[in-house]
């Protein structure tokens, strides 16, 4: 398999504690994002902030919303990074600053690369259907593309690989020689397995790649062990496949890509590199939208009826960059 993306320089596990194939569990911690809106948080966890350049992984769901609002995310801004909506279940609407306005469905993929700064809103369409579930995943940008102007990519058309037990959607990135058109920075890969009951599937990786495993339905076996929700696997680099077995069936995203070296400032939903620039970053986004003449770091978002999201307080101690690994 080839590299997901040119000109970026390569560099191996090698070097580093955790260079080969490990299998080490890190459990998710529940996060609440608003009244009725919980999520398990698998990235950044105590043990791990990256794998690869993807850099924030939640997972929500299966939820019941038939009686109520569902997602509702206020308009918000991002810096630094992408955005990878990926649904299981039910319906997003996003809308952002650059104008867009798309619903995303199961199997779609909604990529919005924040680059130099973007706001968005995601709401469950009104009305909508009896479940959402789904995941938020962020990926964070070199330093080199990190200021890029922003762009949003919505994509119904993602390469589907097949083999008997096994159905992969390729979100990003290429697998098996199957590659997602989303656009991406650092060489990297994201996948959702299906495996109907009986699997036993060998899946090819990148061993550069360092990858870890996110269960959403059922408890497949990975690599020799069952895995259910509410954990993300850290399987480390150096792998070249990876067995997968299902007696029961399973579904999991596998995530991966070469490791990040550079160290970030992560907060809120910023990345950065330096704690100044997230706070001019937050001083930008606190002053309001852009009146005609001013600096337009982050737009408005059209078409959302009701107030944006407020920044929290900084923390009283700088924020500090930080590597991959804890
Ligand atoms: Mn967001």
């Amino acid at each position: 398999m080839s590299n997901v993306a040119t000109d970026v320089p390569v560099e191996f596990c090698s070097g580093d504690a955790s260079a080969g194939p490990v299998r080490q569990l890190l459990p998710a911690r529940a996060v609440s994002l608003g009244p009725g809106t919980e999520v398990r948080r698998l990235l950044p966890s105590l043990g791990r902030r990256m794998v690869g350049a993807w850099c924030f992984v939640d997972h929500y769901g299966p939820d019941e919303i038939a009686a109520r609002p569902g997602m509702q995310v206020p308009p918000h801004p991002h810096i630094g990074l992408q955005t990878v909506s990926w649904l299981l279940d039910g319906e997003v609407h996003h809308r952002d600053s650059l104008g867009s306005d798309v619903v995303i469905r199961p199997g779609e993929l909604g990529l919005m690369t924040a680059g130099a700064g973007i706001a968005h809103a995601e709401q469950s369409p009104n009305p909508h259907g009896a479940l959402l579930h789904g995941a938020q995943l962020w990926v964070a940008l070199p330093d080199a593309e990190r200021a890029i102007a922003p762009r949003f990519e919505h994509h119904s058309g993602l390469p589907v690989i097949t083999e008997p037990g096994l159905r992969a959607t390729v979100l990003l990135g290429e697998v098996a020689g199957a590659r997602s058109p989303g656009r991406v920075h650092t060489p990297l890969m994201g996948v959702d397995v299906e495996l109907a009951p009986g699997a036993d599937v060998l899946l090819p990786l990148e061993p550069d790649f360092e990858h870890a495993v996110l269960t959403v339905s059922g408890a497949p076996d990975i690599d020799g062990g069952e895995l259910a929700a509410g954990a993300l696997c850290y399987l480390g680099c150096g792998r070249s496949q990876l067995r997968l077995r299902a007696p029961a069936g399973g579904r999991f995203l596998l995530l991966g890509g070469i490791p990040f070296d550079e160290e970030i400032v992560m907060w809120w939903n910023f990345v950065a590199r330096a704690g100044a620039e997230v706070a001019a970053a937050r001083a930008h986004w606190q002053a309001g939208p852009p009146t005609h003449g001013s600096d337009p770091l982050f737009g408005a978002v059209p078409g959302y009826d009701g107030p944006a999201l407020g920044a929290p307080d900084l923390p009283p101690t700088p924020l500090k960059p930080r590597g991959r690994a804890r």
